[in-house]
């Protein structure tokens, strides 16, 4: 059964006031009848005591002495007592009957009179109770109104305290369901997996994700659970921990944990798992568990990115040089490692035509091959592009490395076939061997990589040993190399002219101008002993630039007539501002453009690009002339010509030299002629340094000559001197 509070307190309260209203009513009505009852009990004894004493003495005639015995009877009247009185004798019949008969209610008491024993008559006394019953109304009307106070007192008051207590309760109790409902909320949703053990190591709470991540049946958490059950999963789970600690005494380092304390669990399974326990204030301990399984997985791919190449999963070069430190430390007296660089030939080609998908598909094809040429313990890595190192252990003699080196040539210069694309390469290495060619890693890379270069200017896909010969060359080159940047701020080149001459009349029709270097220390350095170089560098760029503005302007003064031929290196036109440079020369010069020649190699058509084209067109358009210089050393000059309308062709001094000699020759020159008329190209022999080259060459239809016959190139001051001896020397002729 249940009880409402409310229910209670009404109840109590109705209770409380129908007592009090009902009582009080009551109890003085029962007062006032048992007072009144009593008085008439009373009276009528004392009427009866006073009426024995007069029949006693007039014992025959006293029924008749009514008037007598009525004034007897009223002495004992009370001031307020309206009593009716009645006195009959033995027989009933009526002796007195004195007073009104009172008000209804009534209340009745008889008295029997005795005289010697015998009862001779009755005294009948009769009361209104109308008073007592009126006041008795009265005092109910009080009393109800007593009561219906006392029930308000009893339930307003009481439920109005009790519904604000109750009010507060409940609000209370809202806000703590909240508190609990976000609590649960949280736990529910934390990523981590959350258990507490009380003092004695019984479960308190713990979240969902804590019987997910150790597959705890949701019932092993109910009451009761205790930490050595869960340690005794986790051991069945095959969770094992660092030290073998028994499970009670694992109990025991948790609960007499100060501090917070970290320890991974690794499952058999492969998972893992971060514990931080911290001890709380009144005995036990929280936990919060973490997988860590895929961060853990996560640093370790992080760890080996950081130390492979992405590409082909091959050691980078942080690793291999780990690596070779590892080795150069371990070398004893007859142990020797190799190390062996590879830089691919014609990587570039396939890369820029077929693209750089199938690009990365040759290198990982490079480095599947060359791993099967190596031996267990070597090490494979990639350092970049199309570069590879080969850290080669089992090294007795120097014929261990070049076995290798040739097995590697062979295996990378066979057929790859890429998506169908059949694509031919080649590779070339350099070697050098710890400890006798280096001691440390650094040196050990510098050292075979030189020997790749050499490999490489060789001729490509061989292999050349490390000599301390071509440390000495490449320090050479280093210092020339910082020596040619200085040059350029130092203002150190200048620029010859060497006059071209029209065959018809041989007067000039030009110079070239042909650039040197003036050297601090080695003095005029030739053009081919540093231009190599700064191409490679890129600071043939400047350079360029630097001839073009000088040259341009220097020809502004001479002639009109008389036209300059300027050099531009294939490296000028794949930094993509020639045009920008010309028109700039030109315009800072003053120079026509039709007096402009700029003579290109078939290299710069090499790189063959639409851009290139583009560049030429753009350059003509301009009104320069081009011109395609040392004709026939390539291997397809005859095919460059039909790519792009030059406007003269300078056959290479090659062809020149032995015109007079090798018939060979002459029909090359012939036939260069012919075409060069055909297309409306002229054309120039070069290094003509006979009288009868030069004859030779007009005869076969060349229209102009140049070569140390004429002159060498000279400095601009002696160009105006050139002019003028060769119109002399012409008159004189005349
Ligand atoms: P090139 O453009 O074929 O220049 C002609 C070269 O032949 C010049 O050599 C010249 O001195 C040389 N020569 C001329 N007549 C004779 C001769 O009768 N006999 C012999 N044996 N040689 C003769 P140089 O000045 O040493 O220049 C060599 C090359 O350097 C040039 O060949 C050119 O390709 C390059 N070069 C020179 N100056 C520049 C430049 O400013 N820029 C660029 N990119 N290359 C330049
Ligand atoms: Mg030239
Ligand atoms: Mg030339």
């Amino acid at each position: 059964m249940k009880f409402s509070l409310k229910g209670v307190v009404t109840a109590i309260g109705a209770t409380v006031a129908i007592i009090t209203a009902v009582s009080l009513p009551a109890a003085y009505f029962v007062a006032g009848y048992t007072s009144l009852s009593d008085r008439l009990a009373f009276e009528a004894e004392l009427n009866a005591g006073y009426l024995a004493k007069y029949i006693s003495s007039h014992a025959t005639l006293w029924q008749f002495q009514n008037v007598r015995i009525a004034e007897l009877l009223s002495q004992t009247d009370a001031a307020d007592s309206k009593f009716k009185k009645r006195v009959v004798d033995s027989s009933n019949r009526t002796v007195l009957d004195a007073g009104d008969p009172p008000a209804t209610p009534t209340l009745a008491g008889r008295k029997s009179v005795s005289v010697a024993g015998s009862t001779v008559a009755y005294v009948e006394l009769e009361a209104s109770l109308q008073h007592v019953v009126r006041q008795s109304l009265l005092v109910a009307l009080f009393s109800g109104l007593l009561g219906l106070g006392i029930f308000f007192t009893l339930r307003i008051f009481p439920l109005r305290v009790l519904d604000r207590t109750l009010g507060e309760l409940e609000r209370s109790n809202g806000a703590l369901e909240q508190i609990n409902e976000r609590f649960k909320a949280a736990l529910t949703h934390m990523s981590h997996g959350l258990s507490m053990f009380d003092a004695k190591g019984r479960l308190v709470v713990n979240n969902d994700r804590f019987t997910e991540m150790y597959d705890i049946s949701p019932e092993a958490t109910k009451a009761g659970s205790t930490f050595l059950d869960f340690l005794q999963n986790r051991t069945l789970q095959g969770y094992v921990q660092g030290d073998p600690l028994t499970h009670g005494e694992k109990l025991q380092e948790h609960l007499s944990l100060v501090e917070p304390e970290a320890q991974v669990l690794a499952a058999s399974s492969g998972r893992s798992i971060a514990v931080i326990s911290n001890p709380l204030p009144n005995g036990g301990w929280v936990s919060t568990h973490e997988d860590i399984t895929e961060k853990l997985a996560a640093q370790a791919k992080i760890s080996h990115m950081a130390l492979h190449d992405t590409l082909t999963n091959l050691p980078n070069r942080v690793l291999l040089q780990e690596q070779m430190e590892a080795r150069l430390g371990q070398l004893g007296r007859d142990h020797k490692f190799a190390v062996l660089c590879l830089d691919l030939d014609g990587f570039k080609v396939v890369n820029d035509t077929l693209g750089h998908p199938l690009g990365d598909k040759l290198l990982k094809e490079v480095a599947v091959r060359t791993r099967k040429c190596l031996r267990e313990g070597d090490t494979l890595a990639r350092l970049g592009g199309d570069e590879f190192v080969i850290l080669q252990t089992q090294v007795n003699q120097a014929e261990d490395a070049s076995t290798l080196a040739a097995r590697v040539v062979q295996e990378i210069g066979g057929p790859f076939d890429l998506d169908g694309h059949q694509v031919t390469i080649g590779v070339s290495l350099g070697i050098a061997i710890a400890p006798g060619d280096a001691a440390s890693s650094d040196e050990l890379l510098r050292n075979a990589d030189m020997a790749l270069y050499r490999a490489k200017s060789d001729g490509r896909s061989t292999y050349r040993f490390f000599e301390p010969e071509m440390d000495r060359l490449m320090q050479a080159r280093r210092t020339l190399e910082l020596d040619l940047r200085k040059a350029i701020a130092n203002n150190e080149f200048v620029v010859f002219y060497q006059p071209l001459i029209k065959l018809e009349t041989e007067e000039i029709c030009g110079f070239e101008a042909l650039v040197r270097w003036n050297h601090p220390v080695r003095g005029l350095v030739p053009p081919l002993d540093f231009i190599p170089l700064a191409e490679e560098t890129g600071l043939i760029v400047p350079i360029g630039e630097w001839v073009l503005r000088s040259a341009c302007a220097e020809a502004a003064k001479w002639p009109k007539e008389i036209r300059v031929a300027i050099n531009l290196s294939p490296i000028q036109f794949k930094m993509r501002n020639v045009c920008q440079a010309v028109v700039s020369a030109l315009a800072h010069s003053g120079l026509e453009a039709r007096r402009l020649e700029l003579e290109i190699t078939e290299s710069v058509l090499l790189l063959d690009n639409v851009s290139t084209l583009e560049t030429l067109h753009q350059l003509r358009s301009l009104g320069v002339r081009i011109s395609m210089d040392d004709f026939g050393t390539g291997y397809s000059s005859l095919s460059y010509l039909r790519s792009f309308p030059f406007d003269k062709i300078k056959i290479d001094r090659s062809f020149v030299h032995d015109l007079e000699r090798n018939e060979d020759s002459k029909a090359i020159v012939r036939a260069v002629t012919g075409l060069g008329a055909s297309l409306r190209m002229s054309t120039t022999g070069e290094g003509a340094e006979t009288r009868a080259q030069v004859d030779c060459l007009r005869m076969e239809g060349c229209t102009e000559a140049q070569g140390y016959f004429f002159s060498k190139p000279k400095p601009a001051s002696e160009v105006f001197r050139m002019l003028a001896e060769r119109s002399a020397a012409l008159s004189a002729v005349a």
